[in-house]
């Protein structure tokens, strides 16, 4: 078996010539090449913005950039056939396709309605700060443009929970709805601000079971189309789990497939927030160690002061590592996002060896440390240069990332682990190696089957040789700063 990759396939500001779609299906062969297993795409689906959208402001999941709606026929990534033609191209590559999928909000509904609300306070979601009273908001979607075709379904307010516009008033705050359905939020995994239901946009109410529905049908119709391999699910921690696990069940039972379910649950402040989360849901889905991200990040910014043997404390990898998707940055923590919390460039190839090499974890790698990016927002221009270390670290996770993995995690500037190979690999196994300070070295276990053998430093940092010693041990040395992945020398 292969280690899995995956690769998140897209940053916020994608600007390449070539529309995604088409990018992608021309990199299939390299990426595949490269061990990516899996692709995640952004939303395929329109956005309220047409041709601008990032996609997190889903307006019609039946729009795979087929009609012409929100100003644009294509979105950001290009048309339905040229999405289609992408996964087919990476499918004929052997690698999976993931699509990344909005449930908890709509955004640029088509008309106006008058509807009964309540004013919430911003920071306690669960008190009401007016009584009933009623605005005009845009929660009617009836997807002009499409037509009913696919789908004859009309949201409207009794499909939501909650609004941030009341266009008469030309007001923004957060209106609570008051329907048939409901007088308050539902209950969803997150309670931060009281009840953490509301986002942004119209908030989806899947109390209702209209929509429930809709949403099982919009899943089977979009597998039959598009022969997807599974989900990026957007912001669960605002969605109510039970709706979500029935989904995801339906989609399984319906399209009799075993799809890839991997869940944003962005917290960064305790492991327990998601060990719970994948109790809720059974382990139906993956999730992503944001906690993990933030270690690095922390570690980053701090150089020497950070104590590297404490990298993996609080988070999921460590607490839970069949459940987790780890990663290194990702489109809300590039800089000029919403997070903004991008780690530095010289630590980056020590985190990308600490998700790529080790035993636990499914690794994500983010799109700009393959092809860099170079991009303006808010009068900041932005360059990011591509992972010059990444091919080598990718071809020694598909090649030589296998066996037991003994840990030394013992110093606060320098830590190494190795891994003992296994028959199935040829030559698998090595042994890594980094400091955050000075020069670092550590005497490691790679095994007996190495005695004699010599290992040099995949990744060039170090010149010299190690000879494995008849105990199956090393003395192996890494630069300041810096990571050495030694493996056996192919001379
Ligand atoms: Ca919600």
């Amino acid at each position: 078996m292969q280690n899995k990759t995956l690769i998140q396939y897209f940053h916020w500001y994608y600007n390449e010539p070539d529309n995604l779609w088409v990018k992608a299906a021309k990199e299939a062969e390299n990426l595949k090449k490269l061990g990516i297993t899996t692709v995640w795409f952004p939303p395929a689906n329109k956005g309220s913005n047409g041709g601008y959208s990032v996609g997190y402001d889903s307006y019609d999941l039946y729009d795979l950039g087929e009609f012409d709606q929100k100003n644009a026929v294509s979105t950001k990534y290009g048309n339905k056939a040229e999405y289609l033609a992408a996964i087919q191209q990476l499918h004929e590559n052997k690698i999976g396709v993931l699509a990344d999928v909005v449930f908890n909000h709509k955004a640029g509904g088509d008309e106006l309605e008058t509807i009964t609300v309540r004013k919430v306070n911003e920071e306690n979601r669960t008190e009401f700060i007016s009584e009933e009273m009623e605005i005009e908001a845009w929660t009617k979607f009836t997807f002009p443009g499409r037509n009913w075709q696919y789908s004859d379904f009309i949201w409207d307010h009794q499909c939501f929970t909650g609004v941030d516009w009341a266009q008469n008033l030309n007001e923004s705050a957060i209106f609570s709805i008051q329907n048939e359905y409901n007088e308050s939020w539902q209950k969803v995994p997150s309670n931060e601000l009281g009840n953490y239901d509301y986002l942004m946009f119209n908030d989806i109410d899947y109390r209702n079971v209209a929509v429930k529905q809709e949403l099982k049908n919009w899943g089977k119709w979009f597998y039959e189309t598009t022969n997807i391999d599974g989900f990026r699910l957007d912001a669960v921690k605002h969605i109510s789990s039970d709706f979500l696990i029935e989904w995801m069940d339906d989609m399984k039972r319906s399209c009799g497939k075993d799809f890839f379910f991997v869940a944003e649950n962005w917290n960064i402040a305790e492991v327990e927030e998601l060990a719970k989360y994948i109790e809720l849901t059974g382990g139906r889905t993956q999730l992503f160690d944001s906690l993990l991200h933030h270690n690095f990040y922390l570690a980053s910014t701090a150089g020497k002061d950070y104590n590297l043997a404490a990298i993996f404390d609080n988070t999921l990898v460590q607490r839970t590592p069949t459940m987790a998707v780890t990663f290194v940055d990702n489109h809300d923590s590039q800089p000029l996002q919403a997070l903004d919390s991008f780690i530095s460039f010289w630590f980056r190839p020590l985190a990308y060896a600490m998700i790529l090499l080790r035993e636990g974890g499914i690794p994500c790698v983010f799109y700009t440390d393959l092809y860099g990016a170079s991009y303006e927002d808010v009068g900041k221009q932005i360059e990011l240069i591509g992972l010059k270390e990444l091919q080598e670290l990718l071809t020694i996770r598909t090649n030589l990332a296998y066996g037991k993995q003994i840990d030394y995690l013992d110093h606060p500037n320098c830590i190494g682990w190795t891994r003992a190979g296994d028959e199935e690999h040829p030559n698998s196994g090595f042994a890594v190696l980094m400091s955050n300070g000075e020069e670092g070295f550590k005497e490691m276990e790679v095994g007996i089957a190495f005695s004699g053998k010599t290992f040099v430093d995949a990744l060039g940092n170090r010149q010299g040789e190690v000879i494995i010693n008849e105990h199956g041990k090393g003395s192996f040395y890494c630069n300041g700063g810096s990571v050495s992945v030694w493996i056996i020398s192919s001379n």
